[in-house]
């Protein structure tokens, strides 16, 4: 067989093609898990009766959780939230994760959907986030998502891959967030505009599966269709407990790869992107100093346990300055938090902790900035209007975050 990437083995095997399927090809391929949470199963659903389907397609190949607005804001979102359950029910469809259980793309992994070598379709951009895991994920729309809830099918092009080898060894208080960061500013927000993005190299397999996932959350930031770390003996460990069925591993053969792109990550710095683009990024020391009105640690990209962890370490015994909202990434990492004394330590320095899911990264609740304030978010977009109409929002590392927190400013994590 002709030699391939990860995601053109993926898409060989998922849509059954007896040969490698090439990079732009169209494929009808089947998707192993669809994933929608509160705000895009409403759609999704409308979408779906509005084709005139009635039954989906494998009610144990859904995953739903509640995420974006939980627990309900308003009436409005109630309403909304208490029909998706009525048609979860109606459709028998199991893996429903109700309010506080965590955000989507953490819970979905956790729960052992994502495994390595499987095509998984979520109805939210971030879904990208499964390639940590050795995965195809890629995010869709409303109408894609009915299509596959009707057919478990979808047409894809396989997309191109560049390959981002990362070398040397991170400083203390920089960490997988800044390597994004700084790939993100060096490509622009549309450098890797429906291609993969294949993190390789040393300093890739050096992280942990938590530093991986921060990586892959922010491929859709630079344009990825998909972003994937090869599986390796740590992607075994992590998943072990977890998984659902077996799987069956792919890696990209020697000179697969369509783009190449090196990074020496040794002298890296903390990185800022700065209001409103994702790729507007900065060394954080250019910009030490900024006043800030509210830190946020959370979200699909740093809600994880070592993200609190980080925040736990450079606030204990110290009180923070400005309102700090804290937001575990689901219950799982909330309960390990607890039994590590994590959260007690943040809450002793005046962090507020919120309910697993998603909290203000949407700027729907709990956290929306006023018009001219000035957040040091662990989030992964900081458009106009994204926490709150007029608020800024500068995306930044746990570490940095929790400095800044320390200081009521931004802060180079490790200057006090
Ligand atoms: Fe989207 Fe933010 Fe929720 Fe992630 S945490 S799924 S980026 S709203």
């Amino acid at each position: 067989m002709a030699i391939g990437t990860i995601s053109q083995k993926i898409f060989s095997r998922a849509s059954g093609s007896a040969r490698m399927v090439e990079p732009g090809e169209i494929v009808e391929a089947g998707v192993d898990y669809a994933m929608s949470h509160d705000g895009t199963s409403v759609l999704a659903i409308r979408a779906f009766k509005e084709m005139g389907c009635d039954r989906v397609w494998n009610s144990e190949r859904i995953v739903i959780p509640f995420d974006h607005i939980v627990p309900a804001n308003n009436e409005t979102a109630a309403e909304l939230q208490r029909d998706v359950r009525a048609w979860v029910k109606e459709q028998k469809i199991i893996n429903f994760f109700d309010c506080g259980q965590g955000v989507c793309h953490e819970v979905f992994p956790e729960k052992g959907f994502a495994l390595p070598g499987l095509l998984l379709v979520g109805a939210d951009s971030h879904s990208c986030t499964y390639g940590a895991l050795g995965a195809f994920g890629t995010g869709v729309g409303a109408t894609d998502m009915a299509e596959i809830y009707s057919r478990g099918r979808l047409w894809f092009k396989v997309p191109e891959t560049i390959a981002i080898r990362l070398t040397g060894s991170l400083k203390p208080n920089v960490s997988a967030k800044d390597i994004a960061l700084m790939v993100i500013g060096k490509l622009g927000a549309d450098g890797a505009t429906y291609k993969t993005v294949e993190y390789i190299g040393p300093a890739t397999e050096a992280l942990a599966i938590s530093g991986r996932m921060t990586l892959c959350n922010l491929g859709v930031e630079m344009g990825a269709k998909a972003a994937i770390v090869p599986p390796d003996r740590k992607t075994d460990l992590w998943l072990s407990g977890r998984t659902r069925q077996a799987y069956h591993p792919v890696h990209s053969d020697p000179g697969s790869y369509d783009y190449e792109h090196e990074y020496d990550i040794r002298d890296l710095e903390p990185q800022v992107a700065v209001p409103f683009r994702v790729d507007n990024v900065r060394p954080v020391s250019e910009l030490a100093g900024l006043p800030v009105d509210q830190v946020f640690i959370g979200t699909c990209t740093n809600g994880r346990l070592e993200d609190l962890e980080v925040a736990a370490r450079i606030l204990r015994g110290k009180q923070v300055r400005v309102r700090t909202l804290v937001i575990p990434a689901s219950r799982e990492v909330m309960m390990q938090a607890l039994q590590l004394h994590v959260i007690q330590t943040l809450v002793g320095s005046g962090v507020m902790i919120g309910t697993p899911g998603c909290g203000p990264c949407l700027g729907a609740h709990m956290g929306v900035l006023a018009e001219g304030e000035v957040c040091v978010s662990t989030s992964n977009r900081n458009f106009p209007g994204r926490m709150g109409k007029g608020g800024l929002v500068y995306l930044a590392s746990p570490a940095t975050a929790a400095a800044s927190a320390l200081n009521g400013c931004l802060t180079v994590p490790g200057i006090k």
